[in-house]
């Protein structure tokens, strides 16, 4: 229970879901997942706590067994394609891109194509064919040919493109990357949720959560913790799994589409 101020707009949003009896949409995505650590057995342990399914991106160029012998034990956890090797091929001073159009075209695709088998070896069922991007950034050209490596979902940051595969965005990043690089001010994150669901309420998406363990200090975890707590003790709300979300957006996809 919380009577905190801060959260007070978000509970109340949930209390005009249930009321029109719509249920309030989210799902989690957290990037960078290469081996064990104590920062995710923490990412994991809380959500398993809460039973909130959460879309692990992993490198796959850097990672192997050992996470999938700790992911067996996480069964609520399920592995997306980060890129292939996590690395920046833009030159200094443009924004960082490993798929950017720095390389030939089938470089890329070459690179993303091994990323997704050595991901899908490795973890198996536990798999998506979703692709998600280093720096939530891809070319467009390399877009439109994401179908040709098997892959059939793409997420990045921000309102969705449409493309010929299902596009899954995060749209609320809980860490200030270009401040202080903690977590964002709660309040403001509160309202960031509460206009996302707005959103979603006259049919935009999800709130699609995004969160680097790797790197969450103490307020980060308190307010995932406090997010959960309220928003898995009501009925208006719905932790969906990737599977679930990637789904829909293929009814949605636009054949053609880059
Ligand atoms: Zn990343």
């Amino acid at each position: 229970m919380t009577s905190d101020p801060i959260w007070q707009p978000l509970v109340e949003e949930l209390a005009r879901r249930q009321r029109a009896g719509r249920k309030a949409e989210f799902w989690l995505r957290d990037d960078d997942a290469v081996d064990p650590t104590l920062a995710l057995d923490r990412l994991l342990d809380l959500t398993g706590d809460f039973a909130v399914s959460v879309t692990l991106a992993v490198i796959p160029a850097l990672t192997n067994e050992k996470l999938v012998v700790r992911l067996d034990q996480a069964p609520h956890a399920t592995v997306a394609v980060h890129g292939w090797a996590h690395r920046n091929h833009a030159p200094e001073g443009e924004k960082k891109q490993e798929l950017g159009a720095h390389r030939p075209r089938e470089v890329v695709l070459d690179d993303l194509g091994r990323g997704l088998s050595r991901v899908t070896s490795l973890h198996a069922a536990r798999a998506v064919p979703m692709l998600v991007p280093p720096w939530n950034r891809i070319d467009a050209g390399v877009v439109s040919d994401l179908g040709s490596t098997g892959f059939t979902a793409l997420s990045v940051f921000g309102p969705p493109k449409p493309a010929a595969l299902a596009v899954i965005n995060s749209n609320v990043d809980i860490m200030d990357w270009h401040g202080t690089r903690c977590c964002r001010d709660h309040g403001l994150l509160v309202q960031a949720i509460v206009a996302q669901l707005q959103r979603a309420f006259d049919g935009g998406e999800p709130v699609g959560l995004l969160t680097h363990h790797l790197v969450h200090d103490e307020s980060a975890w308190l307010f995932l913790e406090r997010l959960f707590e309220i928003t898995t003790r009501t009925e208006a709300c719905a932790w969906l799994p990737i599977k679930t979300l990637i789904g829909r957006g293929a009814a949605k996809a636009v054949p053609g589409k880059g």
